[in-house]
């Protein structure tokens, strides 16, 4: 393969890694507040509990530093453990734990969990994991079992970082092919500038050795006066010249076919290379297709979109084509799940990403963003055309029959719309279409709003 198309591969994965990196310290320091607001709902609840939360107080304002991130979380886990433990408080009793309802920090840390778990762009072996997780935070009625869902949430974080360590470690192990396919090549051009002196050496040679027999020659047809030796010493001398050719052929020729062998073990190792770099490569598209796969409904994730409107926010910059954004958010999914199980909300879930993407435009674009939310991109078109579309989608999705314990089951989505507008980044825009989302549904629900 052509090397600079090669070259330009790893360049785009190494930048979509960068991407991930920084999303991923976005989760961090939204993981950092969630530490903060745990500290601050367990804070007075426990004598002991309230030292240790001045010691990791300090530590959450030092500088952002991963390592010291999961101890953190762990450690007020344990410490908000401790709340079971028999002791005297002023409103709770030792076998009936701090319920998070009853505090108001309690519920902010029920919410912020709610969101880093939704923020982590978990890879598809850790979806359901997330999933499961996310139906925990949901339920969890207690600081303990809360501090229990910080501990797996925790774990989950520590496992996609290691997954994207593995990705880096495909990278690298690229580069070192890259690397390794170069200096063989620097190798064989030494060697070969060697060589090429070494026939220039016997062309010198040569040249001196026919010189001489010349010069010898030119010296017996003065000094010579006989015909007959003079026939002799131009035949000797011409026998001499021709040996010179002889050798310097046989030479020559030992020396191109030395060179032939090395010219083809080197195009044997190249190919070689190239087939295993190809592997490599495909291994690392394949990773990268399935990170931007929702495999619980099979349509593109959030990473999708991101790269998605990254890639339409570049093109509206240069060609100024109106773009859109509809944010989706299903109304009360919460009570779909309470109601009649997670499954059948899995199964919502999965009937309304289905109707999204049979219903969007061929142009548009479809994912699902998170928990109960989809985003749609609506390529060239403008405020009333999305919002023209998003609410037929909304009435589609009013109109799906979903049955599940015999009952009929409604569901309604709010949706908020949202464009392009000069100075805009995809992330404005996304919180614009956040904010009418919001309005949708302090509006009433089962509504578009444009923001
Ligand atoms: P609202 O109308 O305000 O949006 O109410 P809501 O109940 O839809 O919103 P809320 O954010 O309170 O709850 C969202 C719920 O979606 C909670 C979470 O457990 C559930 N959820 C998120 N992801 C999944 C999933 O993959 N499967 C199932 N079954 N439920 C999920
Ligand atoms: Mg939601
Ligand atoms: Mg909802």
């Amino acid at each position: 393969m052509d090397n600079q198309l090669w070259e330009g591969k790893y360049h785009a994965a190494l930048e979509r890694m960068d991407r991930e990196v920084s999303q991923w310290r976005s989760v961090e320091s939204l993981l950092r507040q969630l530490v903060g607001c745990l500290g601050q709902a367990a804070r007075g609840a426990h004598d002991e509990l309230d030292r240790h939360l001045d010691g990791v107080r300090d530590a959450i304002h030092g500088p952002a530093d991963p390592a010291i991130l999961e101890p953190l979380v762990s450690g007020l886990t344990d410490a908000v453990a401790g709340l079971q433990r028999p002791r005297v408080a002023h409103h709770e009793t030792a076998d009936a734990p701090p319920r998070v309802a009853r505090t108001e920090n309690g519920s902010s840390v029920q919410s912020a969990l709610s969101r880093l778990v939704d923020r982590i762009l978990v890879v598809p072996r850790l979806t359901e994991r997330a999933a499961n997780l996310r139906r925990d935070v949901a339920n969890a009625d207690t600081l303990v079992s809360l501090a229990s869902c910080g501990e797996k949430l925790a774990d989950l974080i520590n496992e996609q970082r290691l997954a994207l360590q593995r990705e880096i470690d495909t990278l690298q192990s690229i580069l070192r092919h890259v690397t390794g396919r170069l200096d063989e090549m620097t190798r064989h051009m030494s060697r070969e500038l060697a060589d090429q002196s070494t026939g220039e050496a016997n062309g010198q040679a040569l040249d001196a050795s026919v010189a001489n027999e010349m010069r010898l020659l030119g010296d017996a047809a003065l000094e010579v006066d006989d015909i007959t030796e003079l026939r002799f010493q131009i035949g000797t001398r011409l026998d001499a010249i021709n040996d010179c050719f002889r050798e310097f052929r046989e030479r020559e020729g030992a020396r191109l076919s030395a060179y032939r062998e090395r010219a083809e073990s080197m195009r044997l190792r190249v190919e070689q290379l190239e087939t295993e770099r190809a592997a490599l490569q495909r291994s690392l598209e394949r990773e990268h297709e399935l990170a931007q796969t929702d495999t619980m409904i099979g349509m593109p994730n959030r990473l999708a979109y991101e790269k998605r409107i990254e890639a339409a926010h570049e093109s509206w910059l240069v060609t100024g084509h109106p773009l859109s954004i509809a944010a989706i958010d299903i109304d009360h999914f919460k009570s779909i799940n309470d109601t009649y199980g997670h499954t059948a909300g899995d199964a919502v879930l999965r009937i309304i990403g289905q109707a999204l993407v049979k219903h969007v435009r061929p142009c548009d674009f479809v994912a699902r963003y998170g928990g109960e939310e989809f985003i749609v991109v609506f390529d060239g078109a403008d405020e009333a055309e999305a919002l023209q579309v998003s609410d037929r989608l909304r009435s589609k999705i009013q109109l799906l029959s979903f049955h599940a314990s015999r009952q009929h089951v409604r569901v309604t989505a709010s949706i908020g719309v949202a464009r392009f507008m000069p100075g805009d980044t995809p992330r404005s825009v996304f919180e614009r279409a956040d904010l009418a989302l919001y309005t949708a549904k302090n509006g009433g629900r089962n509504r578009c709003v444009v923001g």
